[in-house]
């Protein structure tokens, strides 16, 4: 990657003016707060083929002009990543795609912003010398990820053989109409 434009201090205006695109992957274990969402290579099922996962990412710069004033600082971002998390229907593992897509316009200072938000479609961001690219870029995937993570239809679990086997038990410790019960069950079907 070009030394002059480090993601954690871009300058904006220059990668703007120059028209630059950078694009890479950076490991998931890279943004903290974005990790919490997802769940830890301890919890999932799969340990042995869970992976670190990456964030894809796309930035690039634009220098709009305007007529009698000064160009628009413009900055596109895109990221997306699989990201493991648990399905609040069955518990089990699910993997969401999370994608972001941005486009902001930088202003001057926070006035102008305030003033403009409201009939603009793009975000607005204070313009400043160095802008934290990865902390945008987590800012936005944390926006996108769902709050209520779920499959679209869970996998049908096959019942674990320990719960049936002390449910069996309870059944038949407890005498009378729970015995025929319990009879029936063991019946092959
Ligand atoms: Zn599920």
């Amino acid at each position: 990657m070009d030394k002059k434009f480090d993601l954690n201090r871009l300058n904006t205006k220059a990668f703007a003016r120059e028209g630059l695109s950078l694009q890479g992957h950076e490991s998931l274990s890279q943004f903290s707060r974005l990790g919490d969402l997802a769940l830890s290579p301890s919890e999932t099922h799969l340990k042995e083929a869970f992976q670190t996962p990456q964030v894809a990412w796309a930035v690039q710069g634009d220098l709009v002009p305007v007529s009698g004033g000064d160009p628009q600082v413009w900055l596109h971002l895109q990221a997306e990543l699989e990201l493991p998390m648990q399905c609040q229907r069955c518990m089990g593992q699910v993997k969401l795609s999370v994608k972001a897509d941005t486009s902001y316009r930088f202003v001057s200072d926070e006035a102008t912003a305030e003033a403009e938000d409201d009939e603009s479609d793009e975000d607005l961001l204070v313009l400043t010398p160095e802008l934290n690219v990865l902390e945008l870029i987590e800012d936005e995937l944390i926006m996108s990820a769902p709050l209520v993570p779920k499959h679209e239809i869970c996998p049908v679990l096959v019942p674990m053989s320990a719960v049936d086997e002390a449910f069996e038990k309870a059944l038949e410790a407890r005498p009378k109409p729970f015995a025929a019960l319990a009879q029936l069950k063991k019946k092959p079907t």
